[in-house]
Order: C-alpha cells, then sequence, then structure tokens
C-alpha cells in the first residue's frame, strides 16, 4: 500500500470529546470516524485491526468446537416477549415498527434468537453439546455513550452460545469458553484479569468478566495481589475485618438530640463520633414491600448484593411517605430500634457496639445502641460496596482497586431462556428435559480500544505485531532524492514478495510529518532509507514498541523482519 493512497486521514488535533487515549488515537491516527453518538464508521486501517481480532477470535472458537452461524439483527418482537425481556429490557432497546405494525429490535443480544433456532431443530441427546457462534454487530441504546468504542451504540461482538445435556456438559463448555479467551486476549497482546461478575439482567448464576487493567474505563474491580482473588465492584466480597479481642463494654442505650442532623458527617460531627461507630439505616422498597438495609456508617450499601441477597425482582429505594409510615420520622433519623420491617444487615455493621443510630424520631438519634440487646435483625449478609485496603475474602491479604475495561464475559445460563422457550431434548431414557445453556461474548471493538489502552505513549499507537493494521512502513527521508525513492520502493518490493503487510510513505513530506505519521498509527517496524545510512548501502530499522534502533545491509531487511514479525 502506498501512503499516498492509503485513506488514513490522520489528525494533529485531540479531538475535544476523547476522553480515553484509545478513543483519542483511534481518531487522531484515522481509523475510525464518528457518524452518531456512540455510533462509528472503521477506516481501512481499523478495520483492518478489526479482521485480525476476528480471525483471532474465529480460529479459537473453532478449536473449541464451535460452528459460526449469522443470525439477524433485526429480530421480533414475540420471541422477547416469550421470555418477558421486550419489557425488561426498557429504553436500552432500540425497537422499531414495520409496514405491518408489527414489532421488532436492533439485537442487543441474540440468546431469544438462538435458543428459537435450536428448539426448532435439536431432538435427542445425540445431537449434544451444540456450541454455535457469531461475529456481527450488536445495538444497545445507551442513555450517555463515551469512551469510543468501550460504550457505543453499535458495536461489533462474538457471542457463543452453548447447549449440553447437562450440568457436567455446561461445566465443560464454560471452561473451554474461558481457556480460549485467555488464548484469544493473549495472542492480541493483552493483559487480562477474569474476575468473578454479576451476571445482571441475562441471568444465570456463574459468570466471569476478562477485565483489562487501566488508568481509566468503566469499571472498576477488587483483586488480590497476594492470591488470584479477582471481582468487579458489584460482585466483591470482603473477608472477615479482625475484631478486637475483648469487645468494649456495652453502655446503656440514651436518646440524644441531633436538631436537623440527618448525614452520617453532620451526625458524626455533632456528636464527636467516629463513622465506623454509626450504623446507617436505609429504608427500600423490595418488589413493593419495605425493608431496611443496616451498613456501617462508613461504608456504602452495594444493591446489586443487596437485591441478591433479598431475591427480589425489583429494588428501589423507598420514597418519603414510605419512610415517615415504617419509621414514624422524616427521612434522616431512621434506626433498627422498634422498627417493624425485615431488616439485613451487613456483617461490619453487626459488629459496631455501642453504635450510633436514628432514633425513628425527628430531630433525636440514640447511642450506645447494641444488635441483640437493643435490636434483632431478620438476616445478616454481605451488602456493602468493598472497597481498597478490605481483607480478601480468600486469603485476607488487603485488596487492591483498578479501573478496568471488560472485553469478554463467560456466562452461565443454566435453563433460563430454554425453560421460558420450551427448548427440550430427549434423554437416553427418552423423558424429555430442557437444554442448559451458557452464553459468551467478546466485544471486538473494545478489544481493540484496550490493545490500545495498554500499548501506547505520548507519540501514538504502538500495535503488538499479531494485530496491527500493516507490519511495516518503509519511509524514504527525501522521496525527491532518485537514489532514496528507488531503494525505498525495492525494499517495499522485496517485502511485499515475503507477504509482509507493508506501507511504503511515496508522499512528498518534510521527513518530521512522516515519521509523526507512522508513530501515531503505530507501525510496529519503520524501515527509514536516509542519505548516510545509504551510502554504506545500509537502511535504518526503528522498532516502535521499544525505539530500539539499527542499521542492518538493505539485502538482510526482508529476513530480518519475517523473522521479527514471526518471532
Ligand atoms: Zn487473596
Amino acid at each position: 500500500m502506498l501512503m499516498s493512497q492509503l485513506y488514513a486521514p490522520t489528525l494533529r488535533e485531540t479531538p475535544a470529546e476523547a476522553e480515553l487515549a484509545s478513543h483519542r488515537y483511534m481518531l487522531r491516527a484515522g481509523l475510525m470516524r464518528r457518524s452518531a453518538a456512540g455510533i462509528y464508521t472503521f477506516l481501512p486501517l481499523g478495520l483492518r485491526v478489526v479482521r485480525k481480532v476476528e480471525a483471532i477470535i474465529r480460529e479459537e472458537m473453532n478449536r473449541i468446537g464451535g460452528q459460526e452461524v449469522l443470525m439477524p439483527i433485526v429480530q421480533p418482537a414475540e420471541l422477547w416477549q416469550e421470555t418477558g425481556r421486550w419489557n425488561d429490557y426498557g429504553e436500552e432497546m432500540f425497537r422499531l415498527t414495520d409496514r405491518h405494525n408489527r414489532q421488532f429490535c436492533l439485537g442487543p443480544t441474540h440468546e431469544e434468537l438462538v435458543t428459537d433456532l435450536v428448539r426448532a431443530e435439536v431432538r435427542s441427546y445425540r445431537q449434544l453439546p451444540l456450541r454455535l457462534y457469531q461475529i456481527q454487530n450488536k445495538y444497545r441504546d445507551e442513555i450517555r455513550p463515551r469512551f469510543g468504542l468501550i460504550r457505543g451504540r453499535e458495536f461489533i461482538m462474538k457471542d457463543m452460545y452453548s447447549f449440553d445435556r447437562d450440568e457436567a456438559g455446561l461445566d465443560e463448555s464454560y471452561w473451554a469458553c474461558y481457556h480460549a479467551y485467555e488464548r484469544i486476549f493473549s495472542r492480541c497482546g493483552l493483559d487480562v484479569r477474569p474476575v468473578e461478575a454479576d451476571s445482571g439482567a441475562i441471568g444465570g448464576d456463574v459468570t466471569h468478566e476478562f477485565m483489562v487493567l487501566a488508568d481509566v474505563g468503566e469499571a472498576v474491580v477488587l483483586y488480590c495481589s497476594a492470591c488470584d482473588y479477582a471481582a468487579n465492584v458489584e460482585r466483591a466480597e470482603s473477608g472477615k475485618v479482625a475484631q478486637s479481642e475483648v469487645p468494649p463494654k456495652q453502655l446503656p442505650m440514651e436518646e440524644v438530640a441531633t436538631p436537623g442532623k440527618t448525614t452520617i458527617a453532620e451526625v458524626t460531627e455533632f456528636l464527636g463520633a467516629a463513622p465506623q461507630q454509626c450504623i446507617k439505616t436505609m429504608i427500600y422498597l423490595a418488589d413493593g414491600e419495605p425493608v431496611a438495609a443496616l451498613v456501617r456508617g462508613d461504608h456504602e450499601l452495594n444493591e446489586i448484593k443487596f437485591q441478591r441477597v433479598l431475591g427480589c425482582a425489583s429494588l428501589e429505594l423507598a420514597d418519603t411517605a414510605t419512610i415517615e409510615r415504617v419509621t414514624g420520622a422524616p427521612v434522616g433519623f431512621a434506626g433498627p430500634v422498634g422498627l417493624r420491617i425485615p431488616v439485613v444487615a451487613d456483617h461490619a455493621a453487626t459488629e459496631v457496639v455501642n453504635a450510633v443510630v436514628g432514633a425513628n424520631k425527628a430531630d433525636y438519634h440514640i447511642k450506645n445502641v447494641n444488635i441483640g440487646r437493643d435490636f434483632q435483625v431478620t438476616r445478616t449478609a454481605d451488602i456493602r460496596v468493598v472497597v481498597a485496603g478490605d481483607p480478601c475474602p480468600k486469603c485476607g491479604a488487603p485488596l487492591t482497586s483498578a479501573y478496568g475495561i471488560e472485553v469478554g464475559q463467560v456466562f452461565k445460563l443454566g435453563t433460563k431462556y430454554s425453560a421460558a422457550l420450551k427448548a427440550t431434548f430427549l434423554d437416553e431414557n427418552g423423558t424429555e428435559q430442557p437444554l442448559i445453556m451458557g452464553c459468551y461474548g467478546i466485544g471486538v471493538g473494545r478489544t481493540v480500544a484496550a490493545v490500545i489502552e495498554q500499548n501506547h505513549d505520548e507519540h501514538g499507537i504502538a500495535w503488538p505485531v499479531a494485530i496491527a493494521p500493516y507490519h511495516v512502513i518503509v519511509v524514504p527521508v527525501t522521496i525527491k532524492d532518485e537514489q532514496q525513492a528507488k531503494t525505498a520502493r525495492e525494499i517495499y518490493e522485496a517485502l511485499q514478495r515475503a507477504d509482509v503487510e507493508v506501507v511504503l510513505d511515496d508522499r512528498d513530506e518534510r521527513p518530521g510529518v512522516k515519521f509523526k505519521d507512522a508513530d501515531l498509527i503505530g507501525f510496529p517496524i519503520r524501515i527509514t532509507v536516509g542519505p548516510k545510512s545509504l551510502r554504506k548501502g545500509m537502511a535504518e530499522i526503528t522498532l516502535r514498541k521499544t525505539g530500539e534502533r539499527m542499521e542492518l545491509p538493505v539485502d538482510q531487511i526482508t529476513d530480518y523482519v519475517v523473522k521479527t514479525i514471526k518471532g
């Protein structure tokens, strides 16, 4: 490819909307352009990278027995109504109506479609296991698209669905895919960490996310440096915090006036108590019924963990009227003493001795409140947000937190979709059984963005060879110099004959401009043909990643390049 012909419009300026390095460089290096919020066109260089990532994914999916299909983007509403997700998905779903007034959506995912496909054909256990995958566009009407390809509204995904006869089969599919994902990301040059995650709206109970740790990102990951424990913040658990061996003496309860003090900060300042001496009481509505959550004053409630503990379909903070009705006090003075609704306490909250709590009475709190003596809880559970420094639940070492970019996720779905859509098979006894399913996604665009997050510097992208848009750029310092132009073209043609993906920068530009573009786009190898080396029959090689430079005789360059990109 000649640089003068390549449609890769580079930008000198940093686009204002780009917060992340990957977003900035994908625009600046001419890999993509924005068409609408969260919707992008891939330009030739960007598409080459996408296709290489897809090729790696295909190889690894085929290796574990995956068979590629291509399902439609436009999906009928009826299937989604069968599983109840037509309503559950809410505003994130792009919906459309055809000329006959039939409703459709642009697929945000394909569980319904693939289950429908399989229920029509699979009859017997002899047809199992079955692993189907596709690579295609998905649509989610994100409220706030951001970070370029990381949170877009149209994005390319690889999604695989496994169908097994029993749990053991699902386990095999799940771990086969888990290990395939490790290979895929490693081949793309990514350092990923599989973390335990919450299954959220997709359903099922076992799931891992493959996270790329980064300085910025949209998810928070807690991980242990002493063992392999890692979980996203929605899921992360804390080990037991060591207690003082002799608990302090329980003092008598004492009601104290706290006029107008409703927040933990105000109450602790007013009473001169530490936040960890307080217990926060929050009133929620779980499927419409009031329930109280207790967490220590310096902790935050994790609503996802709380909802999982309650097992309810909907969970929301109670409205003012409900809070006043169940506590008998205005908002800000709720406490567990005398509360007549179910109370779930976080483990750490139950260990506070002589706690400060709301008095369920306007402008009053109670000091020296003790669980068991002064109030009872319905249940004790892990319902708080884990933070850096909390003990690892596996080994007790302090946890570290970091931002993460989720590039893949594996789910054990079980029978959630097969039961709803009546996708069954006959086992060897002729008994009808629901198919046991798993689903496995990789964000292709996100993977590309994550690779840039981990492989860039202040000059631009430094692609890993495996997914670089081209391996090599050949840059004559002055194209008008006949000798330089001729040698550069000979090197370029020799590399092409050796199947190296190479660009010749044939533009009549200053060398500085050409070098800047080469660094920005991130060709792993740059070959510079300049007057000094050329006089010795040499050219200069620069490796983008390390900045390492060397001179080589022109006739040895092809061998060197082939060895480097294969090695
Ligand atoms: Zn640990």
